[in-house]
């Protein structure tokens, strides 16, 4: 019934050990970047804590009661909570609600789970409501909270959580199980380079058909160290087909494969993205376009001014570039 992700299983095989031992903790904090599954993780995780008779390997048997619940979607014990739709914070009643007495006694079992994702949408209200609990568990119940940026969230909530930490999958198990879901392998290797090792977001990059766009912009982003095209023209043409966030997911990928291709230069093995006459390129300035772009990345969440931000690290490129 489960689909398993097979980076998974580490930490998997180790929460079922636990859980079999009934010394499962009662909050866990499981961060990591996006497309490593985390959230699929929590959801089994929790059919399994809620499951009467789970299988050898810990999964939910998919049909006993509380099964059959879950897979109606309306198990009262399993409750998550997201941001309502129009927004990208997780309300104070929402996690009020959640602890509050009310929906604690409706339980059809003696265990209760609760997955709040992302947990860094979580207002300080909300965190200082979602705090209590933390600090004095309720009985039976597992808390989840998922994140990709658990820094943003107040230093009380994550020492009081059990840390589950998502860090991308060896390379060629990544490549194979891409390969499984029906990548060619070249293709496969392009998305996992485009989705930083993440296996899911390299899927769902190759789905949207990122791969043959990234292609096409590679090349303005070259006419650019070329001096053939304009930092201002190109960061607006760009705008008009894509985000922002995927035009620096791409801008991030190239400007590694010019540090990688000068780091393989000064070992005399050739092949860049840059060409010869670039050797000159200078490698400190490269990593310090990679850093000013990851700041621009964070602060994309924020009403960032695209075409600006955009303009501002092609121009960096084209300077750097043509000296
Ligand atoms: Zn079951």
């Amino acid at each position: 019934m489960t689909k398993i992700l097979p980076w998974h299983q580490e930490p998997w095989e180790r929460l079922q050990r636990s859980r079999r031992q009934k010394r499962l903790p009662h909050a866990l904090l499981l961060a990591g970047a996006e497309g490593l599954g985390k959230l699929a993780f929590a959801r089994r995780l929790g059919r399994s804590v809620l499951c009467e008779q789970t299988d050898e390997k810990g999964d939910a048997c998919g049909h006993c009661r509380q099964c059959l619940l879950l897979q109606a979607g309306s198990h009262p014990d399993l409750r998550m909570v997201t941001p309502d739709e129009d927004s990208s914070v997780i309300r104070i009643d929402a996690i009020r609600d959640l602890v509050s007495g009310n929906t604690l006694s409706v339980g059809e079992g003696s265990h209760r789970v609760f997955i709040i994702e992302p947990a860094h949408a979580m207002g300080q209200g909300a965190a200082n409501a979602l705090l209590k609990t933390l600090e004095e568990p309720i009985p039976g119940t597992l808390m989840l909270l998922v994140t990709s940026s658990p820094d943003r969230l107040p230093v009380t909530i994550r020492s009081r959580c059990q840390l589950l930490r998502f860090t991308p999958p060896e390379e060629n198990m990544a490549w194979a199980w891409l390969q499984e879901s029906g990548l060619s392998p070249g293709d496969a290797r392009e998305a996992l380079k485009l989705a930083a090792g993440a296996p899911l977001l390299a899927r769902k990059l190759a789905a949207d058909g990122a791969l043959q766009q990234r292609q096409a912009l590679r090349e303005d982003f070259l006419s650019l160290a070329r001096g053939q095209a304009s930092p201002v023209s190109v960061a607006e043409a760009w705008l008009k087909q894509e985000e922002l966030d995927a035009l620096l997911l791409f801008l991030s990928s190239w400007i590694m494969e010019a540090i990688r291709g000068k780091l393989v230069q000064r070992e005399g093995k050739g092949a860049s993205l840059l060409q010869s006459r670039h050797e000159w390129v200078d490698l400190k300035e490269l990593y310090r376009l990679l850093d000013s772009l990851n700041d621009t990345r964070r602060a994309s969440a924020n009403n960032l001014n695209a075409q600006l931000a955009l303009e501002s690290i092609l121009l960096e490129w084209s300077r750097i570039t043509r000296g």
